[in-house]
């Protein structure tokens, strides 16, 4: 059985909406490629409210422990998911992009049926954007790298003919 949690967003600001509750971790379909094991659940809260310039927007609470796969090792990672954020209402695209440009906002198209499950879902995907791995010193598929980076680093700073150079001999071999 799918959970499907509707709402009429503009109408769910005016009437100071709330809606809270647990979604399994098995609802989020694109969620499944990262995930570990399908088990557990997040808990969610959202309140239809207007920000400090009567602008209408949704405040979404979400939290919940995942079991995420390493993207370098694929063993299980423990994740908590622990995010709020302001989503304004903006009610067409000109506003819409409009606020995208303004780094400080996060902004989503008004809609008459805004399927919450699949918002929840943008904003775990974004707090995950930034690395599903474990940190270097706990990854079993990390060794001491060969430093290419900084060899990298130094080619650049020498001087570049001497880069040129180095490669010609190369090619010659
Ligand atoms: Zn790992």
């Amino acid at each position: 059985m799918s959970v499907r949690i509707v709402i009429d967003s503009l109408d769910f600001v005016r009437n100071a909406g709330v809606r809270h509750g647990k979604i399994p971790l098995s609802e989020f379909k694109r969620l499944h490629s990262l995930l570990f094991d399908h088990g557990g659940e997040l808990s969610f809260h959202v309140a239809g409210q207007y920000d400090e310039n009567e602008r209408p927007g949704l405040y979404l609470e979400i939290q919940g422990d995942m079991q995420l796969s390493c993207q370098r090792c694929l063993d299980k990672l423990a994740y908590r998911v622990d995010t709020q954020t302001f989503l304004l209402l903006a009610k067409t695209e000109t506003e819409l992009s409009q606020h995208d440009d303004n780094d400080e906002l996060d902004a989503i198209l008004a809609a008459p049926e805004l399927d919450i499950i699949s918002l929840i879902e943008d904003e775990v995907i974004l707090d995950l954007s930034i690395s599903v791995r474990h940190p270097d010193n706990e990854c079993s598929m990390h060794s001491p790298a060969p430093d290419e980076n900084n060899l990298i680093d130094q080619a650049k700073n020498e001087h570049p003919f001497a880069a040129l150079a180095s490669l010609k001999k190369t090619n010659r071999t």
